[in-house]
């Protein structure tokens, strides 16, 4: 229970990743705050942390608007209090070829997954800078690092994510609060299920060709974000810590 007393964002908390980290920060005594487009989802998530004992709020909040995350943080200061830990998780891909993406495509996954990045963060962080103490978890990608093909809008949206956590992570580390990034490999999740058609040989082609074997799952991701919320990741800020069965080895 490393997290008792602290309170908890995750983006994208319904489904996948998101939903992992929510459970298993919960787990660690958060209370957590679900933050989704799909506001069933999150209310579901919630409503089965509360049941299992824990304090848990739930909102419907697009990442990419300014106001709906606005109005999602002034809900989660009423009901749980003010917020030390930001998970920004939320996001959403696409394949095509690159000359066929168009401007409306590419403005939108860089507004869901770059930038929400400013507009979560900066509303989040004066709890955070007031407190002397937090953690900013950004969920970037192994695509980023690896580079992926007919993902162009994608990688780099996720290459902004880890440019903007080493930044942030500079610009804060007197501050006590720390910015890291997660890049994750191939994870079992509905995104992934969902594009399971434009994978080369599907999920299964990639597990066989992983290192490991098998994709990844959520709670390999949501652990990772456990331990860089934890007092004791206190000294690590700007890093990248691949979870990714050894997909991309820096
Ligand atoms: P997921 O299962 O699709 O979950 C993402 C959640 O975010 C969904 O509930 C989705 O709602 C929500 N969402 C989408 N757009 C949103 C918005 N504008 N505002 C708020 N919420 C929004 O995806 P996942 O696989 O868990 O991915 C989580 C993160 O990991 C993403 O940033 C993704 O890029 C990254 N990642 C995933 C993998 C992988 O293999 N799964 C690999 C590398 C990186 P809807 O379902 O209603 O759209």
């Amino acid at each position: 229970m490393a997290l008792v007393g602290k309170n908890a964002i995750v983006t994208g908390g319904a489904s996948g990743i998101g939903l992992a980290t929510c459970r298993r920060l919960a787990r660690d005594g958060a209370g957590i705050a679900v933050w989704d487009i799909d506001e069933a989802g999150a209310q579901k998530v919630a409503a089965e942390l509360v049941a299992a004992g824990g304090r848990a709020v739930a909102c419907r909040v697009d990442v990419s608007s300014r106001a709906q995350i606005d109005a999602g943080l002034a809900r989660v200061r009423a009901e749980l209090g003010p917020v030390q830990i930001l998970v920004n998780n939320a996001g959403i891909t696409f394949f095509k070829p690159f000359l066929e993406v168009s401007a409306e495509e590419w403005n939108r996954v860089m507004s869901v997954n770059l930038n929400s990045m400013l507009h979560c963060t900066q509303a989040v962080l004066p709890d955070m800078l007031a407190a002397g103490w937090g953690r900013v978890i950004n969920i970037s990608s192994s695509s980023a690092q690896a580079g992926s093909a007919r993902m162009t809008a994608y990688a780099a949206s996720k290459g902004g994510v880890i440019a903007f956590t080493k930044s942030l992570a500079l610009e804060l580390a007197a501050s006590g609060v720390t910015v890291n990034n997660i890049p994750p490999g191939f994870v079992d999740t509905p995104m992934l299920r969902a594009s399971d058609s434009s994978l080369g040989g599907g999920i299964a082609g990639v597990a066989a060709a992983s290192p490991m074997k098998r994709p990844g799952r959520p709670e390999d991701i949501a652990s990772a974000c456990a331990f860089l919320a934890s007092e004791e990741a206190g000294y690590i800020t700007g890093h990248t810590l691949s979870v990714n069965g050894g997909r991309y080895i820096a």
